[in-house]
């Protein structure tokens, strides 16, 4: 008998936030969790999710991915053909969120990745969406594997987050003497998120010539899981310098006096953004995050020339693995550089320089440097010279 067997393990369960650390964050202003004291990292989406991120950003609120073997779909296949199979990507979201499929690659026996083709991108929360992939060299008996991984994004506003998730299709054939048949006609349900489903299925394998002497064989779906090695090789997240700027670095601060900044941590804002500008900031009973002001040699305010930064001048805020900059300011800023448009976003590097009024460079001038440990960067130092 032919049998098709579904797995059991959440796609995150990765170092996921603790429970005390959610209580905390229903107080919308709260930076730290009271009781162990750790900076509550939000998700991008907190408004509509209120999710925090497990160690590797990822919110299981927003993300909650499941690939099942779509049954009652297989079509008979002669074994030396390709073998279509069908699959469901199933979102369970609870909160409503919809998640967006960037593209599906699939690779036999560690071939070239191939991309398979989609023409829906969009799964709303609860439903389920058809997708096929190709499965070329299952004429020979013996345990085929079909590796898969999905880009799968969330969006938010103008912020996108992409995660690579994977999981494998086996297919077992047993020894057989020439042709076979799969005859793929699966009827039973294997719908829903219910777990610890093992699911035995009418498809038969079977000699083309000898349909009495059948064999068996076994279809086996792997859980999808959060695959961060396929992160760096596909180039969803981190850096092409080979670091990762995870989303509970800690910013600490330089040049500035304290009241212009908040406290050396991971950024801890509602929405994850790292407010840059003129008003003041929350130590001060202000909107702002981080207060820049332009000074004159004496050292006391330039007020003219801090009256041309915007109250909200530009945003930093963590990205898939990077370290990014918004632009909100009219008149745009200047990184390494570049001129940057307002609503723009440019990625920061170790020692990038940031000029957020372009006109006048030599009087302020932000730098961030990174401080970096196994591959992630650990602090982010921001520097105000002017
Ligand atoms: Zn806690
Ligand atoms: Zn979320």
């Amino acid at each position: 008998m032919f049998s098709i067997t579904k797995s059991t393990e959440s796609a995150n369960s990765k170092n996921a936030a603790k429970p005390c650390c959610y209580r905390a964050s229903c107080h919308a202003d709260a930076g730290f969790c009271s009781d162990c004291g750790d900076p509550l990292v939000r998700c991008a989406a907190f408004d509509e999710c209120g999710g925090l991120l497990d160690d590797d950003g990822c919110c299981s609120v927003c993300f909650s991915p499941e690939l099942v073997l779509a049954t009652q779909q297989f079509r008979q296949a002669r074994v030396g053909d390709s073998v279509q199979i069908p699959l469901k990507l199933l979102n369970h979201s609870a909160v409503g969120r919809p998640v967006f499929v960037r593209g599906v690659w699939t690779r036999e026996s560690g071939g070239p990745w191939i991309e398979a083709e989609l023409a829906w991108q969009r799964v709303e929360a609860g439903q389920a969406r058809e997708l096929v992939v190709s499965a070329e060299s299952i004429a020979k008996s013996g345990n085929h594997v079909v590796d898969i991984v999905i880009a799968i994004e969330s969006r938010w506003q103008w912020r996108t987050e992409t995660f690579a998730f994977s999981s494998s299709i086996r297919i077992d054939i047993a020894d057989k003497k020439g042709d076979v048949i799969v005859n793929q006609n699966i009827s039973t349900s294997a719908a829903g998120n219910q777990t610890g489903v093992t699911i035995s299925s009418p498809v038969k394998i079977y000699n083309d010539d000898n349909s009495a002497s059948q064999t068996d064989g076994v279809v086996e779906i792997q859980p999808l899981v959060r695959a961060t090695v396929y992160d760096q090789v596909f180039g969803f997240r981190g850096t092409s310098n080979d670091f990762r700027v995870k989303r509970n670095a800690v910013f600490s601060w330089s040049g500035f006096s304290k009241t212009q900044t908040p406290a050396a941590s991971a950024i801890v804002t509602h929405d994850g953004l790292l407010r840059f500008g003129r008003s003041r900031t929350k130590r001060q009973g202000g909107e702002g995050d981080v207060r820049i002001l332009v000074n004159r040699n004496d050292g006391e305010v330039d007020v003219e020339l801090s009256q041309a930064i915007s109250r909200e001048h530009f945003y930093l805020f963590i990205q898939n693995n990077r370290l990014q900059l918004r632009v909100v300011s009219p008149h745009g800023v200047t990184v390494d550089g570049k001129t940057i448009e307002s609503g723009q976003v440019c990625s920061l590097k170790n020692g990038s320089k940031i000029h957020p009024l372009p006109s006048h460079p030599s009087r302020l001038e932000l730098t961030t440097s990174f401080e970096i440990e196994h591959g992630n960067v650990v602090k982010v130092v921001v520097s105000k010279t002017q």
